[in-house]
């Protein structure tokens, strides 16, 4: 009889020991979901965010890796994840996938709010981690989608090695709470850049404005010099450009502006530079560019606003050209400059450059190592 209590005191004892043991495991999980997740909140940039949820989500939950997915049909948010950062780019591209058209859309939308968890995960999504090294020893995944207001906005992948780590069946809660504040995080970091962009926009133009400019074009210089690349600077003006709105008023003059720099737009990569940097005068960064190489964008971008229609005023009107000077960093020698003042005199050059081209005739391009020779 004693022994049989005895028994059952053990047995209820080491149920105890095993509830209690679950639950400090439980807590000690929910306090570092609920650390991750604060931290992923606070983030002020999206470069940030795109650190937080892409690497040091991996870290911090022991995964074998993370992969994010993100609907964006204008490659608005890949604009703003990436900026102007090519190598970040390249790094990240694995890891960060942007679904830019519907059939991708239709490939996440069955997700309905809810993570799916094992196995099947790996077979059935095999396209969103296929790019990533080592994927064969994935043995499970949980695929959580992100919600904004009842929309799914994408997924969150994480992969283990442990085929035991994501079943199906197994509670959820923790990984919801994640997807959750992992969405609400992207939203607001994407919103902040988005805020951000606006007080470095020109309203009218959509061109970056001259304190982006003035922002940007150091930072540009700096690390040109540091990589030891090339970098070119085009000083741009339009040409008459007073007679255009003396003949057919300012608004005409004002949609000839915004005409044109969606044309240099067309013309120029995404990690160039595009500012307004006067009333009809602008100035575009060409990072990694050569000499012969900028010549040919600046040729080609003064042959494609002489033959623009959208840039023909009136009926057998005005047609509107631009005169550009061009300058390059390699061209400046003198060691003894520091970045403010290799900045300032490679926009000076281009600039008297530019002078020079209106002086020949306007319409024209020209480089400003070609005043001395
Ligand atoms: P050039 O070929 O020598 O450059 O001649 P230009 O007529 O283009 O040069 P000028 O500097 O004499 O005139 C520039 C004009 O640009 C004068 C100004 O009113 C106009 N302008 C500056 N900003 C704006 C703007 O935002 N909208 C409009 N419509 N006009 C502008
Ligand atoms: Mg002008
Ligand atoms: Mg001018």
């Amino acid at each position: 009889m004693e022994d049989t209590i005895f028994n059952e005191n053990r047995k209820l004892k080491r149920q105890l020991d095993n509830l209690l043991r679950r639950a400090r495991t439980n807590e000690q999980k929910q306090a570092l979901f609920d650390s991750f997740g604060f931290e992923v909140i606070s983030a002020n940039t999206p470069a940030q965010l795109r650190d937080y949820v892409l690497f040091q989500m991996q870290a911090r939950f022991q995964l074998q890796d993370v992969v994010m997915c993100l609907i964006d049909f204008d490659h608005d948010t890949e604009r703003l994840f990436y900026g102007h950062d090519t190598d970040a780019k390249l790094m990240y591209e694995s890891k960060l996938i942007i679904l830019d058209t519907k059939a991708d859309k239709e490939k996440i939308s069955s997700l309905n709010k809810h993570p799916v968890l094992g196995v099947e995960v790996l077979s059935q999504y095999k396209w969103m981690y296929e790019k990533l090294e080592d994927i064969d020893s994935c043995n499970s995944a949980a695929l959580l989608p992100l919600m904004r207001n009842n929309q799914i906005i994408g997924t969150l992948l994480l992969l283990s090695r442990d085929v035991n780590r994501y079943q199906t069946g197994i509670g959820t809660t923790f990984l919801q709470k994640l997807s959750a504040m992992t969405a609400v995080a992207i939203e607001n970091c994407l919103n902040q850049q988005r805020i951000k962009e606006i007080g470095y926009q020109d309203p009218l133009t959509q061109a970056y404005n001259r304190r982006y400019f003035d922002l940007r074009f150091t930072d540009e210089i700096e690390r040109s010099l540091r990589q030891g690349d090339n970098l070119a600077c085009m000083f741009l003006d339009v040409d008459f450009f007073k007679k255009v709105n003396d003949t057919y008023g300012h608004h005409v003059g004002d949609l000839v502006l915004t005409h044109l720099v969606s044309l240099i737009k067309e013309q120029v990569r995404a990690c160039d530079i595009v500012a307004r940097y006067g009333g009809e005068e602008f100035a575009v960064v060409l990072p990694g560019v050569s000499l012969e190489r900028a010549t040919e964008i600046a040729q080609r971008l003064r042959k494609a606003v002489e033959v623009d229609t959208r840039l023909t005023c009136g009926q057998g009107g005005l047609n509107v050209t631009v005169s550009i000077g061009l300058e390059i960093l390699t061209a400046i020698n003198d060691k003894s400059l520091n970045t403010e003042q290799i900045g300032a005199l490679l926009l000076q050059n281009a600039d008297h450059a530019l002078y020079q081209a209106k002086e020949y005739g306007r319409n024209q391009v020209v480089i400003f190592k070609e005043l001395n020779s």
